[in-house]
């Protein structure tokens, strides 16, 4: 069996999984469409005895389950591609919750959620039921017409990772102890699945060499590299990454492109299988050099995949400077982790190729009867700039003017703070390519006021004038205003972008949840100023949970000194000298009331939209017609302000539907898959 190149999607989830299968199936057939040699699934559960509700993985429990699957192998092999799939028992890492079967595991254990369940220590029957599972799902894979499948031991999820992990197996039969006996499950299943399919399909196995935890866990240098020497040839390829998932897709706050290197280089050395190893590669240097040195044989790539299906094929035609390079940013995790589609900060197409027959290279030119029609962009964020770029290669005319000297509003003062530089990919892919469209015009220094807009005489205008943070406190937690914004101590985040620096101790009040509230408190504690760190939420940054970040950003906060103080509201502030006297109180009980004094306050509560010209503009709509003006639409953070992805997804909408005629209002906007009624 052979790949046609060494570019191989490894598999990721998606939240479509069983729930949305031709969904899907066409996300992976638009990855097979763009140059992969090897497209895999995500997790595919075998049993009930082992599922991830309410996450969509795909499923392969029964027959019934292999229909949806071949939607997916049909797709990849007309493309050339070859597809794998990962065969899942997750063991002590699932609660079962829809199925509640009991989970089973090695040792007993409290699963790895919250959840109040236990895994049971498996015995042999359990350890036979488990080996005749995974035989069958490799057999049923095969009859769905997989090339490769995969034996899955990675991320600390997979059930031969606990077998081999001394941290999860207490046992004192021929499956404990020593590391040949903990290797002994995967070494079976490995076997299991070579003399069931291995005939027809390469036997692939994922191993984490490399749990980050120490020697309380597998590390590259011991027992990650006995593992491998033990099970050197017995698979046909070996897919190596690092445990557990957050430190797998690490964002780039966090780390560098090619960061497993340092953990999995040491593999070609034991083993004469191809190796396939992730780390986030969007850089053909970065990969090529991956090769040379002898790091992998192929190329792995979840994220760089999402963000740029066609990167392999971009590569091969020499058009590297049109790769839609991943960002870091883990938006992409947050439709796993929120069980719905997933979804791109740069690839505003993910996850719509099937709903709404989106592609991420191909858009239609606007229709004859708007072709000639100009548009005036106003604004360029991450939503002008997609807006544009998406209306330029349908063929429109188009002017994008921006007040300021730069393109890429937010993201030039975001990109900026620590370790966010490679957001600025965002603006710089988007940049590049409407630099290159002769129908596209470009007005730096231009703020446009509605008498402009109504002289230029475009005729479909859209404000993509972005928002601005609030500077009173108002938000989740406080829906009436709670400081007084004209205090000289009180601070936006978009007065920090402008220069200010607040004095120290300054005290940073994050009730957004998402990542400005700690980047903030990181960057003036890096400028050497004592912060307090107050939230209402749990946690700091609560929401990066969803991008697994979480644990990372509260850790760089000790780590720098913040005082932080959780599950805290703010509720007075006083001037006091040439301070501020601030009270604090539990969101619990009113009986743990505080004060701090700090000379500066940072509010990071919300943004209001900077909606001012487009709502001037729906004023003088007696004046559009003697302008040509037929529609003025506000877009991104200037009608709704959210995530940088929802401004390019708003931004590559609005050019999607520039011609389109909605001709019944209530009619649902996309396809969906529907739940058949069994009787
Ligand atoms: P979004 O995320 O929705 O794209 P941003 O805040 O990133 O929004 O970008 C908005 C951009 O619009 C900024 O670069 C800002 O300078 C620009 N802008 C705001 N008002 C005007 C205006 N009246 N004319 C031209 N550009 C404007
Ligand atoms: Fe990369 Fe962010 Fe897209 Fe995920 S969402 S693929 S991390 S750019």
């Amino acid at each position: 069996m052979i790949s046609k190149n060494r570019f191989y999607q490894v598999p990721h989830c998606n939240g479509m999984g069983h729930g949305k299968p031709s969904t899907l199936a066409a996300m992976r057939s638009v990855k097979a469409e763009g140059g992969w040699g090897v497209v895999c699934t995500e997790e595919i559960e075998i049993s009930p005895h082992s599922e991830i509700a309410p996450n969509f993985e795909g499923r392969l429990w029964d027959e019934h389950d292999v229909p949806a699957l071949l939607l997916m192998t049909q797709a990849c092999h007309e493309h050339g591609a070859l597809a794998g799939i990962e065969l899942m028992f997750n063991g002590y890492a699932t609660p079962n919750r829809y199925s509640r079967e009991i989970p089973m595991a090695p040792s007993h254990l409290p699963v790895r959620h919250l959840d109040p369940v236990q895994a049971r220590a498996m015995d042999k029957r359990d350890i036979a039921n488990v080996r005749r599972w995974h035989r069958n799902a490799a057999l049923r894979a095969r009859d769905a017409g997989f090339d490769l499948v995969y034996v899955y031991a990675g991320h600390d999820l997979g059930l031969p990772m606990h077998f081999i992990s001394r941290r999860t197996n207490r046992r004192t039969d021929e499956y404990g102890g020593s590391l040949e006996n903990r290797v002994r499950f995967l070494r079976e299943l490995i076997e299991d699945t070579k003399d069931a399919v291995g005939d027809r399909c390469g036997v692939v196995v994922r191993l984490a060499v490399d749990q980050l935890l120490g020697q309380g866990g597998i590390t590259a240098e011991s027992e990650g590299r006995d593992i491998i020497a033990m099970l050197a040839e017995l698979p046909d390829l070996w897919d190596v990454n690092i445990a557990d998932w957050s430190n797998d897709s690490i964002t780039a706050r966090f780390a560098e492109e090619g960061y497993q290197e340092r953990y999995i280089s040491f593999v070609k050395s034991v083993t004469t299988r191809p190796v396939v190893g992730v780390g986030r590669y969007t850089s053909p240097d970065a990969m090529v050099s991956a090769i040379r040195r002898g790091v992998m044989d192929m190329v792995g790539a979840a994220r760089p995949s999402i963000a740029d299906p066609f990167l392999p094929n971009k590569i091969n035609q020499g058009r590297t400077d049109e790769i839609r390079e991943c960002i870091g940013c883990n938006i992409c995790v947050t439709g796993d982790n929120l069980c719905v589609p997933i979804r791109c900060t740069q690839n505003p197409t993910m996850g719509e190729e099937w709903r709404r027959g989106w592609h991420p290279e191909r858009i239609a030119p606007v229709n004859a009867k708007q072709a000639q029609e100009t548009a005036l962009v106003i604004g360029a964020g991450p939503a002008g700039l997609e807006l544009a770029r998406a209306l330029g290669q349908r063929g429109v005319e188009v002017m994008l003017a921006e007040a300021t000297r730069q393109l890429g509003g937010r993201l030039i003062h975001e990109a900026a703070l620590p370790g966010l530089a490679s957001w600025m990919r965002v603006v710089d892919h988007r940049v590049h390519q409407l630099k290159r469209m002769p129908n596209v015009t470009i007005a730096l220094e231009s703020p446009m006021s509605a008498s402009e807009v109504l002289d230029f005489g475009f005729n479909r205008v859209f404000v993509a004038t972005g928002a601005h943070w609030r500077k009173d406190g108002l938000g989740r937690q406080h829906r009436q205003p709670l400081v007084d914004p004209t205090l000289p101590q009180v601070f936006s985040p978009d007065d920090v972008f402008a220069g200010a620096m607040p004095s120290s101790p300054v005290l940073v009040y994050d009730d957004d949840h998402y990542v400005m509230g700690g980047l903030l408190a990181e960057k003036l504690a890096r400028a050497g100023l004592e912060v307090h760190f107050v939230t209402p939420a749990a946690k700091v940054s609560e929401w990066t949970d969803m991008t697994m970040e979480q644990a990372r950003i509260q850790g760089r906060l000790l780590e720098l000194g913040v005082h932080l103080h959780t599950a805290v509201e703010i509720v007075g502030v006083s001037p006091a000298g040439t301070g501020l006297a601030i009270q604090l109180d539990s969101i619990y009980t009113s009986a743990r009331q505080s004060a701090l004094s700090c000379a500066s306050l940072v509010l990071v509560t919300m943004r209001d939209p900077c909606d001012e010209l487009w709502r001037e503009l729906l004023a003088k709509r007696e004046l559009w017609h003697e302008s040509a003006v037929l529609t003025v639409e506000c877009i991104g953070d200037a009608c709704a302000p959210g995530t940088v992805a929802a401004a390019v997804y708003a931004g590559h909408k609005t050019a999607r539907e520039f011609d389109s005629v909605i001709t019944d209002p209530d009619a649902v906007p996309f396809r969906r898959e529907m739940i058949r009624i069994e009787s």
